[in-house]
């Protein structure tokens, strides 16, 4: 592996913009690297090699030509593949996309190119981003790359696993429930989910749109300020879009924690089955304290009810968002008889056995008999949970948890939904209170396979979150013991 693949990304848009390596070079480099690790890893459904050279040639002439290149200029970036990229196939991994096109740019690709970012291609994800394994992809299996037996989480493993596999520098996952912090535990990566409404999501396939967020995955907390300056802000696109001043991200990293109070749910440490990863998450908390910050304890009586919060909440928005996919707008059609039987055909030939669970669940949460009960109830728990983030922060300025109950399991492990679910036990409270969150690598197990911790902080104090997980992250790669800056062997 060339050392060009071992930079962060902030590093090599330095190197780029400084003229010391050219953004055609960097993109063969991932090119390359994919073409290696493919075969095992799995994580694209489209690369645009012709597209991404030509995208770095055209950066390479505009620096030679004196043009100042723009923050990510030159970096390769691979996007999940329910955010559109202008002229590309978006399958959402679902057969029921089968030969739509997208029309235009997402919001948030259109600023990554805007900022010189050059787009490799399309990752795998589970159907319509339902999932925790990548497994409900109809599309590809995806592997993880610290070990190809096993999964990289989901839904956005693809774009995960590009990572980790050190075939793009960067990458775009969506987060409903936990798809970006999940399979960024699973494979030793920064997978970030802002607030609720820091990022445009004008251009990405709409899931639970409550819930959805755009976030990045990427080796540093550097690069997730970088990239998260140059998507973050209104559009106009996107009416749930804030309007909040984007701050500095990537000036406004710390490097300790002094003053800073960080909350801890002693329960979640206390009772975790896998001791791993609880002493993982202990020793990473005591880092923490050792770089000044307060350890408070805190209590989130109702995150327990998170999950079914969450398969009540999400089914529903997911069911009204799905009914888009009819065999007449979009991709897929089975004609049949007549309209209703066409309607019928497509959506029963086009969606997964999950989307369907989905959806049937989500209907029923609707219908007039089950509203009260189901939606309405889950919605007043939702507020309950809301409540129990803003009394804790009021108490703290992050919280500190476990990312994942366990690291990556082997593919075909997990099959019944149920046990999938709990999978995003830690990461589903903060989607329902809009929070800003990650997941940040602290160590490897005894089999090598990385594990990470969850950070959370209130909606749009990203910067107080990405300040204290850099200063968090130096502290941990400075120990050699921990080894976090080795590649997977794949
Ligand atoms: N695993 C959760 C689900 O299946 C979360 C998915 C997501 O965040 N998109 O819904």
């Amino acid at each position: 592996m060339p050392d060009l693949l071992s930079l962060d990304a902030t590093e090599l848009a330095a190197r780029i913009a400084a003229g010391a390596v050219t953004a055609e070079a960097a993109t063969q480099a991932a090119l390359d690297r994919a073409k290696a690790t493919e075969a095992r890893v799995g994580a694209y459904l489209l690369l645009d090699e012709a597209g991404a050279l030509a995208a770095a040639r055209e950066i390479d002439a505009a620096r030679r030509a004196g043009k100042s290149p723009g923050p990510l200029a030159g970096v390769p970036v691979a996007i999940k593949d329910n955010i559109h990229v202008a002229g590309k196939p978006t399958t959402c991994a679902s057969r029921m996309l089968q030969g739509f096109v997208a029309g235009y740019d997402a919001t948030v690709t259109a600023r990554l190119k805007a900022a010189g970012a050059v787009i490799l291609g399309k990752t795998n994800l589970d159907e319509f981003a339902m999932g925790s394994s990548c497994e409900n992809s109809a599309l590809k299996q995806t592997r993880n790359p610290w070990d190809v037996s096993r999964v990289p989480g989901g839904s956005s493993g693809g774009s995960a696993a590009a990572v980790a596999a050190r075939s793009a520098y960067l990458s775009l996952g969506s987060d409903t429930g936990g798809s970006i912090r999940l399979p960024a535990s699973f494979t030793g990566l920064v997978g970030y989910k802002p607030g609720y409404g820091r990022v445009s999501r004008y251009g990405l396939v709409a899931f639970a749109s409550s819930l959805d967020q755009i976030g990045p995955f990427a080796r540093s907390v550097r690069d997730v300020a970088l990239s998260l300056k140059v998507m973050a802000g209104r559009d106009a696109m996107d009416s749930t879009s804030h309007p909040a001043p984007v701050p500095d991200y990537p000036a406004l990293l710390g490097n300790d924690l002094k003053g800073k109070r960080v909350g801890v749910v002693r329960e979640y440490l206390d009772k975790l089955p896998n001791r791993e990863v609880a002493g993982m998450c202990e020793s990473a908390i005591a880092r923490m304290k050792a770089l000044g910050a307060e350890i408070v304890e805190i209590t989130l009586p109702h995150a327990d009810y998170g999950v079914q919060v969450y398969y009540v909440v999400a089914s529903a928005e997911a069911s009204s968002n799905l009914a888009r996919f009819d065999g007449v707008r979009y991709g897929l059609r089975v004609p049949a008889d007549n309209g209703i039987a066409t309607y019928v055909a497509t959506r029963g030939g086009g969606f997964g056995p999950e989307v369907k669970r989905r959806i049937m669940l989500g209907t029923f949460a609707l219908s007039a008999g089950a509203y009260d009960e189901f939606y309405g109830r889950a919605a007043r728990v939702r507020t309950l949970i809301c409540r129990d983030f803003e009394q804790a922060f009021a108490r703290c300025d992050l919280i500190a948890t476990p990312c994942a109950p366990f690291p990556a399991f082997k593919a075909g492990e997990i099959s019944d939904p149920l046990s999938m679910y709990l999978c995003d036990i830690y990461t589903i409270p903060a989607s329902l209170a809009g929070l800003c969150a990650l997941s940040l690598p602290v160590g490897f197990d005894s089999a090598g396979l990385p594990i990470g911790m969850h950070l959370s902080a209130p909606a749009y104090h990203d910067e107080r979150l990405l300040s204290a997980a850099h200063a968090l992250e130096q502290n941990l790669r400075a120990d050699a013991a921990l080894n976090l800056n080795r590649a997977p062997a794949v």
